[in-house]
């Protein structure tokens, strides 16, 4: 999930990562196990079901359920199928069909601190070009994630971004960005997915982020659905989503959210 955030920017101390990064190694196995029940005919509500049961088990709290309030989000995972780009909400009546490209977003909290990231992952077969949307915001990703260096500024993270959704002319949502994150799932500073190298706050060790491009086949412009949640880029083309939670530490920037 990635939206305005207000507050000071905060330097988090070793054990507090370790926190965080439980939090992150549950919502990695969670979505090992929905990636795997991603197939034609499976319902985001499903898919919202098991995550709940297995964060539950986990003894973590989800960061999603009851945030906002326009109106507060229902689910433990935001499921964006197709020209929904971000905050779709999980639904027993939104089945997944072959060729559909959906991206699904999960945050949690442990000890009081947060983890939060987004795959984009497809339903059966679906053309090379869809395909390529999807490796490449990946790849945009982690262009991101390799540049949050102690001594960099967060204009390098956006620029990184911004260069590899360029060089394949995909849009790019400006609206939503990444974000500091810790005790609470968006803390300053905003993390746009787009910016000139050299600008912007100077990044510390100690300092986290969640980093999250949005790419969009078509052009950069989305609107808010009248559910007041789902984003949807404005000329229905597919967009792909893809986060990690990282913290950036004495030796570079380290993932949180994926198995190490
Ligand atoms: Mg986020």
């Amino acid at each position: 999930m990635g939206m305005r955030s207000a507050g000071a920017a905060t330097i988090k101390r070793a054990s507090e990562i370790e926190r965080m990064r439980a939090a992150g190694q549950i919502l990695a196995d969670i979505l090992d196990v929905l990636k795997a029940e991603i197939r034609p005919g499976v319902t985001t509500g499903d898919l919202d079901r098991i995550a709940d049961r297995m964060m539950a088990d986990a003894g973590a709290v989800s960061s999603f359920r009851g945030y906002g309030s326009h109106p507060p989000f229902p689910g433990v995972i935001c499921a964006s199928v197709n020209d929904e780009v971000v905050h779709g909400i999980p639904s027993p009546r939104r089945r997944l069909a072959d060729g559909d490209l959906v991206s699904i977003d999960i945050g949690c909290i442990v000890d009081g601190w947060h983890a939060d990231c987004a795959r984009t992952w497809i339903v059966g077969d679906v053309p090379r070009e869809v395909r390529e949307l999807v490796d490449t915001t990946r790849r945009g990703m982690e262009a991101g994630i390799a540049v949050a260096v102690a001594g960099n500024r967060l204009g390098d993270i956006g620029h990184a971004i911004e260069t590899v959704a360029h060089e394949r002319g995909y849009g790019i949502v400006r609206p939503f960005v990444g974000h500091g994150i810790g005790r609470a799932m968006h803390e300053e500073p905003q993390v746009p997915n787009y910016g000139r190298p050299g600008t912007g706050l100077l990044i510390e060790t100690g300092m986290c982020f969640a980093i999250e491009p949005m790419y969009n086949l078509g052009g950069d412009d989305v609107y808010v659905d009248d559910d007041g949640w789902t984003v949807r880029t404005a000329d229905g083309a597919l967009s792909a989503h893809f986060e990690n939670t990282i913290a950036v530490t004495e030796d570079g920037p380290v993932v949180l959210t994926e198995h190490q």
